[in-house]
């Protein structure tokens, strides 16, 4: 059904109607709509002859971009509404035309992030066109994870508070319920100390984010010791999906484990939660995510 163009921009269209940055459009307003105007008509001309403008072609060529970094901006805001980002921490994708770019905020809190504030990057973090914007000193993470991993569309980085005693113990984070399964069997801690010695704990090279790509290898995340911890994933929907849960099971791992001995999903319950885990249940989050973080919800390209 999302494969339909039309459908998939009138709901669009629709559901951006209901983005709390619009004024609350009054019941008269609607029972007595205003009359086109002039440009609207201009518009209609311009699509008579079926010629497309260079401006038009333009746009068309756009869209797809248009459509991920509106997403991109929606991941940033739901990370900071649902409390896995606050002044820090940021999301990427890779481009969708070029797998060589990835897309990023220039460095600003998360829940500030407009479509205006996204640059595009080199895979070793060059701002392509950055108009002098300052970048995130650890956008490194994004750019070594999509060298590395083909499959990772979306990267995640986080300093997410209840995840942080699990990178600093020999205590491992591991799905204590079925949505933690997501997190994967094995969660990593990278200690930037072990190669690079004492640092300010920020990834601020290649080299470094490099190391953390090599310890998450094919998995889903790892935890960063006295830092946070990395996602990567398949799409920006799933990036988010797998860091809320993660600070949800590391928020419910330290009850349990306050409680006495915890029983821990067995491998195979991991596996099976994770052969329904799809679009099914995520997109039914993310719906959610949109409306509290007050984003327009997107039907999927
Ligand atoms: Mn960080």
């Amino acid at each position: 059904m999302t494969s339909c163009g039309g459908t998939g921009h009138l709901s669009t269209r629709v559901r951006e109607n209901c983005n709390s940055e619009e004024p609350n459009r009054s019941l008269a307003e609607f029972a007595d709509p205003a009359p086109l105007q002039p440009d609207y008509f201009g518009a209609l001309q311009g699509l008579a002859d079926c010629t497309p403008t260079a401006e038009q072609r333009k746009g068309m060529l756009m869209t797809k971009l248009d459509h991920v970094i509106e997403e991109l901006v929606t991941g940033n805001r739901i990370l900071a509404r649902e409390g896995v980002v606050d002044s820090f921490g940021h999301i990427s994708v890779r481009h969708p035309d070029n797998p060589q770019r990835y897309l990023l905020s220039r460095s600003r809190a998360p829940d500030c992030i407009e479509a205006s504030d996204i640059m595009e990057f080199t895979l070793d973090g060059m701002p392509v066109d950055g108009g002098g914007r300052p970048p995130y000193l650890e956008r490194f993470i994004h750019g070594a994870l999509y060298e590395a991993r083909p499959d990772v569309m979306s990267v995640v980085h986080n300093h997410s508070e209840s995840v942080i005693p699990f990178g600093v113990t020999d205590r491992a984070i591991k799905p204590i319920f079925h949505m933690g399964a997501s997190i994967g069997h094995e969660v990593p801690v990278w200690d930037s100390h072990d190669h690079f010695g004492d640092t300010a704990l920020l990834v601020e090279n290649m080299e470094m984010g490099r190391d953390l790509a090599k310890l998450i290898g094919a998995g889903a995340t790892a935890l960063m010791r006295g830092h946070g911890a990395t996602v990567a994933a398949k799409s920006i929907r799933q990036a988010v999906y797998v860091s809320i849960y993660l600070e949800v099971n590391a928020r419910l791992q330290k009850q349990a484990m306050d409680m006495g001995e915890v029983k821990f999903l067995t491998r195979g319950e991991i596996d099976k939660v994770a052969e329904r885990t799809g679009p099914y249940g995520i997109n039914r989050a993310w719906e959610n995510w949109c409306r509290r973080a007050g984003r327009p919800f997107q039907a999927e390209l």
